[in-house]
This record gives C-alpha cells, sequence and structure tokens, in this order.
C-alpha cells in the first residue's frame, strides 16, 4: 500500500525539543504554488505507484489559512481515492470554521499534536496551547465530524513524575481518541533516569491497552481498525512519494530520493539528492522497521541470501534472555521488551 506526503514546514513558534525541518515564517504562498508545481511536474509517477494513503504533515499544516491547504489537497486528490487523508494540527490552530474547511477538503484524520495535560510542561516546551485548549480543540474536531482522531504525546523528558504522566494519559483517555502517538524525549532534554522512562512507557502500554486502545508499533497504539495505514506503510518499505521541502521518496526497493530541506531552495526549484541502497542497507531497514512492530517480521519476507545472514545463535540468545520471540516463520520483540528494541535489532545487524 503506498502512500503520498506532502511537507508543510511552518510552525508559530520552535518547540524546544523539535528537530524536524521548519521554519518560524508565514511566506507559504510562494511555498504553496512551489508545492502545487512539483505534484503536477510528479504526476506520472504517481501513477506509477497508485498511492492510497495521503498525509499533510509538518512542521504545523494546520497553520496554514484553509484555503491555501484545500488547494495543495485539490491538486492531490482530483481522481484519487485515499482511504486514508491525515492532516497533522496543533490545537491552537483549530477553530471550528478552520476544522470544517478541513473535512470540507477530504481529510478523514486527524492527528493533533498535545504532548502533555500539564500546562507548566507545555509552558516550558514552548508550545503553544493550554491543556484545556487541546480538550476544546478535540471537541471542536468531533464537532466537525472526524471520527478517528490521534493524539501525541511525549514522555520521559527531565521534571516528569510519575504522577505527571499517569494524570496526561488520564487525560488523553477521557478524550476517548482512536489513536495515540507517544514519544520519548530524547537529546539534552532526555531524562537520563533510564529505569524511570522506562517504568512511563510501561505505564503507557497498560493503561492503554486496559482502555482498549492496543499497541502496535513501538510508539503507536490504537482501537482495532484504527491503527495509522500510511504510517504502517513505511514499516513494510512500501513505496512512498513525498512533496515539499526535505521530503523524501522511495521506491519501495533500493532508490530513495529528496527534495532540498529548505524553504528558500525548494521554491527556488534547486535539485535535491538521491542515494541507492546496498543489500546490507536493505536488510538493516527491514529488521529496523519491522521488529519495531508488534507483528515482527516474517522470515518469508527475506531473501534467502538475508536469511543466511541472520545468526542463529543470536536469535537463540536473544530467545533465551526474552527478548524475541521466533514462531511459526516470524521473529518479534515482546511488548514488555520494546522499550529498547532498537538494541535489540542492532544485535541481528549482519557483522
Ligand atoms: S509545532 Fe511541531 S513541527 Fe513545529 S516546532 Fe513544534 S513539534 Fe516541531
Amino acid at each position: 500500500m503506498a502512500g503520498l506526503y506532502v511537507h508543510f514546514p511552518f510552525c508559530a513558534a520552535k518547540c524546544i525539543y523539535c528537530d524536524f525541518y521548519s521554519r518560524v515564517r508565514k511566506d507559504w504562498k510562494p511555498y504553496v504554488e512551489a508545492l502545487l508545481r512539483e505534484i503536477r511536474e510528479r504526476s506520472e509517477e504517481r501513477k506509477g505507484v497508485h498511492p492510497t494513503t495521503l498525509y499533510f504533515g509538518g512542521g504545523t499544516p494546520s497553520l496554514l489559512p484553509a484555503n491555501q491547504l484545500a488547494r495543495v489537497a485539490e491538486e492531490v486528490t482530483t481522481g484519487h481515492l485515499f482511504e486514508e487523508f491525515t492532516l497533522e494540527v496543533n490545537p491552537d490552530d483549530v477553530t471550528a470554521d478552520k476544522a470544517a474547511a478541513w473535512r470540507e477538503m477530504g481529510a478523514n484524520r486527524i492527528s493533533m499534536g498535545v504532548q502533555s495535560f500539564n500546562d507548566n510542561h507545555l509552558r516550558w516546551m514552548r508550545r503553544r496551547h493550554t491543556a484545556a485548549g487541546a480538550v476544546a480543540a478535540f471537541g471542536r474536531l468531533r464537532a466537525a465530524g472526524f471520527a478517528n482522531l490521534s493524539l501525541d504525546l511525549i514522555f520521559g523528558f527531565t521534571g516528569l513524575t510519575d504522577e505527571d504522566w499517569l494524570h496526561s494519559i488520564a487525560q488523553a483517555l477521557a478524550l476517548q481518541p482512536e489513536h495515540i502517538s507517544c514519544y520519548q524525549m530524547m537529546g539534552r532534554w532526555a531524562d537520563p533516569d533510564e529505569d524511570r522512562c522506562r517504568q512511563q512507557y510501561t505505564l503507557l502500554q497498560e493503561r492503554l491497552e486496559a482502555a482498549g486502545i492496543r499497541q502496535y508499533e513501538v510508539s503507536n497504539y490504537a482501537r482495532p481498525g484504527f491503527e495509522s495505514r500510511h504510517n504502517s506503510a513505511y514499516w513494510t518499505r512500501a513505496p512512498y512519494l513525498g512533496f515539499g521541502a526535505g521530503a523524501h521518496s522511495f521506491d519501495g526497493d533500493r532508490r530513495r530520493s529528496w527534495n532540498q530541506p529548505d524553504i528558500d531552495a525548494y521554491v527556488a526549484s534547486r535539485p535535491g539528492g538521491s542515494e541507492t541502497l546496498t543489500d546490507r542497507e536493505i536488510l538493516e531497514e527491514k529488521l529496523m522497521l519491522s521488529l519495531r512492530t508488534v507483528q515482527g517480521l516474517s522470515l518469508a519476507s527475506l531473501s534467502p541470501a538475508e536469511r543466511a545472514t541472520l545468526k542463529q545463535t543470536t536469535l537463540e540468545e536473544l530467545s533465551r534472555a526474552g527478548k524475541l520471540i521466533v514462531e511459526e516463520g516470524r521473529i518479534r520483540i515482546p511488548a514488555a521488551e520494546l522499550f529498547v528494541s532498537d538494541a535489540v535489532i542492532r544485535r541481528l545487524f549482519p557483522d
């Protein structure tokens, strides 16, 4: 299942933890023109890929005037039926008018960056909304008819206690979203206490499971049937096309290309780059992506040469240590070890 991604690299302010490519500026008109041009110029590629999911991400796409977003949506969706059309939003952009316009342009899934339900933490992160603002925004999205809503949360940052964390989880669950994505703080603001981070991860797994929101990937949880199709396709190495500054495209095999990761360079149509993956990089990618999911990796999806590089002794060792389950032609990481999935997966990389 192939996907189509459109990047909107604008933010009203930069959050302290964020290293996505985005800029605090408002000259989105020339950017939208450049996007429309790129989408038209690459229409043949789309025909070859048949994308079934569409994702408007950022940055903060919700910051753009609804009519500008709608122009891009129209260009992309005309003549195409997307099963899932996700729009990333920030709570402070969600007015009743914008929510209605987003429905009108065809979005059927919203991913809202809430991050925390503690106002002190939100201020510290330099988020623009409050906890009450996020709750109100969620209500407006429901009122506009969105039946597939996802919330983003962050854990594992300095100063976050288990009590704070349980409060944020409870507030998120009270809204009854269909989906929750939850990321561990990385870099400068990460809590160095590994045990506390792990405890917060486990608390999240337990509370969401009890509420019927099941984990399907290291950072993603959904009510059955509401797993993100777009992101799930990334983990199977399905092809995708990316439009906009810094957006990547992938042919589903070994070629990846990207646009200039800079608004001005992109608007000026400066060419981006590309790479061809080696056999080793492909295998590492397959392991890294599939083993992040609760379904894990089907050994049948590997070529005989790739299977031969998986060291039986390492598989047995990890299995004996309870870090890997090998059964029915699949290998997967048990829920209790997903917190350290990266370390487990790297053990399987070829020498
Ligand atoms: S709004 Fe989103 S993309 Fe923009 S700086 Fe904050 S986290 Fe990053």
